[in-house]
């Protein structure tokens, strides 16, 4: 059996980065920039006061100015301001030519056109620099999974359009008789095929565009026709039906019909049965079918892959340390992803796995915040000991 790593690399071996396409800035949080964008503007394009105040040439506590104008955001004071003048001005304006800083208005009184500055001033000027944000020629690199802060930094460079990578079409295929869709009625031997919507939504977060077919039913003929639906997918991802039972299709089918496959079983736990190779112009991921080893094995194969797909540098979750909340006993010869919460214990982050890994248990998924990582054949562990995570 290959390890969880080499079975990644496996999986990124079948993987290139998709083409690119321009796409709205309004329709590109989420997606990974294809080709860095430079700024054609300085932002701000103008030395801007940060606070509503006076805008003087220079102030002394005491100081009693002359008010000449009134700058506002959008609508500057066009002359300048001398020794003894000030200028009305308020947040985002120009600072008018000959100003230093800005007095701000609780720092004054004003009589009239008069106005008299206070005993004690702060010492700072209150100005932006023109370009203290950015200049021109200041890049945003690519690749880039686009956050809404990257959007608005964007916007603000005036960019309307960006290339990003296409996003990868995922065709889920759930598989057993057993299966109806949540909404239908299952019959009393009949369970809901929760995985994929499950596998559906994180495969959505991370930037795919996924296509949800029919259930297969455990039948070869059925099978086949559900994957022959999927043929325009990037990347084709079944659900359950990958152990050797007799009512395990999914490799002998997808053998049949062309399956390259580059390996078959990995040394984890949950997760063992998991499959990966390239079948017609797709890569197939066959998972398994138990819910918690479907949503670990989307989280620590499927998600990597996609990051692949979608222009990002190809490598596995990335790995964080805490300290563990209680004693675990050694563990087995596969490395074991074990649900767990973050907690605080006297102040410091713990990681606390719980009790009852079962993999077929959803509610314990679902109260996890993270999966605790037991390498293979690690020994017995202490309270306080640090032990590997990634996020869920
Ligand atoms: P299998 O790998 O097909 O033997 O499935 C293993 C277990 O996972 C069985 O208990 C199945 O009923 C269950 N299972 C398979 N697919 C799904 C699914 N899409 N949603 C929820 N449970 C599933
Ligand atoms: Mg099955």
């Amino acid at each position: 059996m290959i390890s969880t790593g080499q079975a990644l690399e496996a999986i990124f071996a079948l993987i290139s980065p998709l083409p690119v396409e321009t796409v709205s800035l309004r329709a590109a949080v989420g997606r990974v920039l294809a080709k860095p964008v430079a700024a054609t503007r300085d932002q701000p394009p103008f030395a801007a006061s940060a606070m509503d105040g006076y805008a003087v040439a220079s102030a002394t506590p005491g100081d009693v100015l002359r008010v000449i104008g009134e700058a506002q955001a959008g609508a500057r004071f066009a002359g300048m301001v001398k020794a003894g003048e000030a200028v009305r001005i308020f947040t985002g304006a120009p600072v008018p030519e000959g100003a230093s800083r800005i007095v701000i208005q609780e720092d004054v009184t004003r009589a009239g056109d008069q106005i008299t500055l206070g005993r004690k001033l702060d010492s700072s000027t209150y100005i932006r620099p023109a370009a203290g944000d950015f200049a021109v020629g200041t890049t945003l690199e690519s690749p880039c999974r686009l956050t809404p802060a990257h959007v608005a930094l964007l916007a603000s460079m005036n960019v309307p359009d960006v290339v990003v990578y296409w996003r990868a079409k995922v065709a889920l295929i759930s598989t057993g008789d057993e299966l109806v869709m949540p909404g239908e009625t299952p019959d009393e031997d009949q369970i809901i095929a929760s995985n994929a919507l499950g596998l559906e939504a994180m495969l959505t977060l991370a930037g795919a565009d996924v296509r949800l077919l029919p259930i297969a039913r455990d039948t070869e003929a059925n099978l086949r026709t559900v994957l022959a639906l999927a043929e325009d997918a990037d990347l084709i991802v079944t659900i359950g039906g990958a152990s050797v039972g007799d009512h395990d299709l999914v490799g002998k089918v997808a053998l049949a019909d062309g399956l390259d496959r580059a390996f078959y079983k990995v040394a984890m736990r949950p997760g063992k049965p998991l499959m990966a190779g390239r079948l017609g112009d797709a890569v197939l991921i066959g998972l398994p079918g138990n819910p918690v080893s479907s949503m670990v094995c989307g989280r620590v194969f499927l998600r990597p892959a996609l990051d692949a797909f979608h222009g990002l540098a190809a490598q596995p979750a990335i790995r964080q340390t805490l300290p563990l909340a209680h004693a675990l006993p050694a563990n087995g010869p596969r490395e074991h992803y074990m649900r767990a919460r973050i907690a605080t214990q006297d102040g410091t982050r713990v990681l606390a796995p719980f009790d009852r890994q079962d993999s077929a248990l959803q509610t314990v998924l679902a109260q996890a915040d993270a999966l605790a990582i037991r390498p293979p054949n690690d020994p017995a562990r202490a309270a306080g000991e640090t032990l590997e995570w990634i996020d869920i």
